[in-house]
């Protein structure tokens, strides 16, 4: 994989290298390192950041709907923990969104082939790779094409099984 180098936050120079990578929770992290000022951070991968969003959004609406749809039955509690979902939720993807965002690509740089920590050989691996490579907005509809599948899956076999089988 080749990253572009970035933009650092600390001394506004565009020295800030890409050096490793790293699987973390369910996708990657390029480290970084500045040359200029030697800042260290890592930057999560966008499709990740997407992928995220998107899931914890199904999940808090599913919660959400199971929680608030039958309006007398909804302790406070519950709605405590939920408070915390949705901030959970928000700074796990604002903060890395932001280090993005604070630390753009320099534009028509040269992109530079980082090794990964370990070698992608596993199925999980790769499909995080595959994922990433579709970007900010293809992490954000991946999970909902997933999701489409299974459910038309579910509906074809139940399609099948109503056909031939009675029911
Ligand atoms: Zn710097």
């Amino acid at each position: 994989m080749k990253f572009p180098t970035r933009t650092c936050a600390k001394c506004q120079k565009p020295t800030l290298k890409p050096i490793s990578r790293r699987f973390s929770g369910f996708g990657t992290a390029v480290q970084h390192r500045c040359t200029n000022c030697s800042a260290e951070l890592d930057i999560t991968a966008l499709a990740s950041i997407g992928v995220v969003i998107t899931v914890g959004l199904m999940a808090l609406l599913f919660w959400g709907y199971i929680l608030f749809h039958d309006s007398g039955g909804t302790g406070l509690f519950a709605q405590i923990l939920y408070g915390f979902a949705v901030v959970g939720l928000i700074s796990v993807t604002a903060l890395p969104a932001y280090v993005n965002f604070k630390n753009p690509p320099v534009m028509g740089c040269d992109l530079e082939s980082v090794a990964s920590e370990s070698t992608g050989n596993d199925a999980m691996k790769r499909a995080v790779i595959w994922v990433e490579n579709a970007g900010f907005l293809g992490g954000l509809l991946l999970p909902i094409l997933v999701v489409g599948a299974i459910l038309s899956l579910a509906a074809f076999i139940g399609f099948i099984n109503f056909t031939y089988f009675g029911n």
